[in-house]
């Protein structure tokens, strides 16, 4: 049975074919530059396959990524009857969901409904959908929400200290993010770690250009740094994570801007780029704090001393902690911004194995043996994830 994934972004669609009988992955690929010309990168275990061609909309990119896995030379597919179902990424769920579910048309209504929380995002997500239906009518649709795995936090964790009004009016309130990576790398660490997860005390770190951390107490998310946007929390790639919202009116009169564009300094132009100057991606980044960058080393610092603040509050939050799980891009690979967090976290009982910090690619424990708190270090996989609910809500 084979599961097509989707992520859909105003501009790019992004996708994956699993087959689900042993969750290999058979093809992926990414249309980017839609609406402007159009490029496509398709793999296969035969190769990989790039072609500019011209994407007016989402549909028209949808129908390139259905022939290319038809294609004689580097299709993986004979007919589009086998691709059983489509499951999509669908960035924000409000209130309104809190797992995933088959898209029906008051599904759809609903998640329409929940833009505005997420205008960037949904509805981009709905187009990649609705393409999907056009180009294969009757393949049943899954929407996999970032947010629905966080809809389990308590009130204490959600509410803004606000007036209630605005959360009952305008529903606003804490959602979080990346609910499907963090789902995913606290399963794998229970296994990893050879414990069920209703006994563990997790947080789990998904470090890439977006940033979230998320308190996994008995499989469930209990807190996490993100907030009714992606902006909160951490410092990202380019976005500032918090800071004193009377902030932003003082930029808006001392640079004389807008809200709109104080809204794109603080999600562009800030975070990690902003305090270097030099770039939002940390290889960049240490080579620049290598070669005596000082504002580059400051990025670097803030960056660390903030992900080991949001651990100690987690540890605090859960009164325990067992494990503490890195993913994604700069989790995954950067040994440096591991070493640097854990390093303030020895009075919990944090021990890193220098050594085994220093591999890369695999799931593995990277702390020492008398470590009280375990190190996972556990690769992200977002699509699986996705497939994986698919697979379940309709009961394949
Ligand atoms: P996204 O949030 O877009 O999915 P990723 O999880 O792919 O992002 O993470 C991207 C970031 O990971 C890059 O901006 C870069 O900072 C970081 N990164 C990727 N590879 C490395 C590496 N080898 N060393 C350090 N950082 C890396």
């Amino acid at each position: 049975m084979y599961v097509l994934v989707i992520n859909a972004g105003s501009s790019s669609l992004k996708y994956q074919l699993l087959n689900m009988k042993d969750e290999s992955v058979l093809a992926k690929g990414l249309c980017e530059r839609i609406g402007i010309d159009g490029r496509l990168v398709h793999e296969t275990d035969k190769g990989k396959h790039t072609a500019d061609t011209a994407m007016p909309d989402h549909a028209a990119a949808m129908a390139i990524v259905l022939d290319s896995l038809l294609d004689a030379n580097h299709g993986v597919i004979k007919s589009k009857a086998e691709i059983t179902a489509v499951g999509h990424r669908v960035v924000h769920g409000g209130e309104a969901f809190a797992a995933s579910v088959l898209i029906t048309d008051e599904v759809e209504a609903a998640i329409e409904a929940v833009s505005d929380l997420a205008p960037l995002h949904n509805p981009p997500n709905l187009t990649g959908f609705r393409a999907c239906k056009h180009h294969m009518p009757g393949v049943p649709q899954v929407a996999v929400f970032d947010t629905a795995f966080h809809q389990t936090m308590p009130k204490k964790a959600y509410l803004y200290a606000i007036d209630y009004d605005l959360y009952e009016k305008h529903k606003i309130r804490r959602y979080g993010f990346h609910g499907t990576s963090h789902k995913y790398v606290a399963q794998q660490a229970a296994i990893l770690l050879n414990r069920p997860e209703s006994e563990l005390k997790l947080v789990t770190c998904h470090l890439g250009n977006g940033v979230s951390l998320c308190a996994v107490d008995g499989g469930e998310s209990v807190d996490t740094s993100m907030g009714m946007t992606p902006l909160e929390g951490l410092a990202m790639g380019t976005r500032c994570g918090d800071i004193d919202p009377a902030v932003v009116q003082f930029i808006m009169e001392k640079e004389c801007i807008s809200a709109q564009q104080t809204n794109d300094l603080l999600n562009k132009k800030s975070g990690v780029l902003g305090i270097s100057g030099v770039s939002s991606d940390f290889r960049d980044l240490s080579a620049a704090s290598q070669s005596g960058n000082d504002r580059a080393c400051a990025a670097m610092e803030v960056f660390a001393y903030r992900v080991a603040g949001y651990i100690g509050r987690y540890a605090a939050c859960m009164n325990g902690l067992d494990a503490i799980i890195f993913t994604a891009g700069i989790g995954e690979n950067d040994c440096g911004i591991r070493e640097k967090v854990c390093a303030y976290l020895t009075w919990f009982g944090v021990e890193l194995d220098p050594a085994q910090n220093a591999k890369r690619g695999e799931a593995l424990d990277i702390s020492t043996p008398e470590a009280k708190v375990r190190v996972l270090v556990i690769p992200t996989n977002e699509e699986l994830m996705i497939a994986r609910d698919t697979k379940t809500v309709l009961n394949l």
